[in-house]
């Protein structure tokens, strides 16, 4: 879905960056999960990385969740991959679209992938000449467990150079939980706002900074059902924001996902049972703010 004035693109990232925080579950119930995104209405998720299993146990098995899916036709099916023999095992397996990461922060970017900024500015560049749409996810925009903030100037022109050497499109990721309204406005001051979002809860600022954000003319978000998440390298960078949580506030701006939220609950409950403990949604909690108590 093109995200228009009134509509956005969520990016559904549950079943990669959601799960890979958790015990291993099995392919079939991943492949569950994203049918009943799909089902909820999701038409953008990020369904697995190409990732080594030693690494991260619970990403084993991505060609197999990407040759099981059954997305609807105008789904995006989107894997995240680390490498260019990443991104080849994830175009024999049929994927279609590419997400990258690489960290503003130079000192996450070398503990994350072992690699230097700008090693990995070359390692997208060649992916990206692989031809499937390589969307770049800047880590740490917002500012970094180990430098604290990073320049903004300094976001921007990393967000040009991916540009330049061929990614897509560019994602501004708030890994560690740092951002707040004030640094969100700053930064997309700088970045302009032809960016996604992909925001965390580690400080509760997730949901207030996509709204500072959409005021400020974003439509890109990236969302977790159930709000489950983190990174594996990041301590303390647990809690993605909850894809309910966002679309229980753009439904009531009238803005457009194509989700509906009591579909996508269902989905968030399945998430759940799945990993054997209850979400950190809010709106998985307490319920849409229109569905009043028994009387
Ligand atoms: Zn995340």
């Amino acid at each position: 879905m093109t995200a228009g004035a009134d509509s956005v693109d969520v990016r559904e990232v549950g079943p990669r960056d959601g799960l890979q925080a958790e015990a291993p579950i099995a392919v079939r119930d991943r492949v569950r999960l994203i049918a009943a995104l799909f089902d909820a209405g999701v038409r953008h998720v990020e369904a697995c990385s190409f990732v080594s299993p030693k690494a991260v146990p619970s990403m084993a098995g991505a060609a197999e969740v990407v040759s099981a899916l059954r997305p609807p036709a105008d789904a995006r099916v989107v894997a995240l991959v680390p490498n260019l023999r990443g991104a080849e095992l994830a175009g024999d397996a049929g994927v279609r679209e590419l997400s990258v990461t690489i960290s503003a922060s130079p000192a996450y970017n070398e503990k994350n992938v072992r690699m230097s900024v700008d090693e990995s500015v070359e390692s997208i560049a060649a992916i990206a000449k692989l031809g499937m749409p390589v969307d770049a996810v800047v880590s740490c925009a917002f500012g970094s467990p180990y430098e604290g903030d990073i320049a903004v100037a300094a976001v921007a022109e990393l967000g040009r150079r991916l540009l330049d050497v061929g990614a897509a499109t560019l994602t501004l990721a708030d890994t560690t939980g740092m951002a707040t309204p004030r640094r969100v406005e700053e930064v997309l001051a700088a970045t302009g706002t032809d960016v996604g979002l992909h925001l965390h809860e580690t400080r509760g600022t997730g949901l207030v900074n996509a709204y500072a954000a959409w005021q400020a003319g974003v439509r890109r978000f990236d969302t977790s059902v159930g709000g489950l998440g983190g990174s594996p390298f990041a301590a303390g960078a647990a809690g993605n924001l909850a894809t309910e949580d966002l679309v229980h506030l753009l439904d009531d701006l009238g803005v457009v996902t194509g989700i509906d939220l009591d579909r996508l609950l269902a989905a968030s409950g399945l998430v759940a049972s799945l990993v054997g403990h209850a979400v950190p949604s809010r709106v998985a909690g307490a319920g849409p703010r229109t569905r009043l108590a028994p009387a």
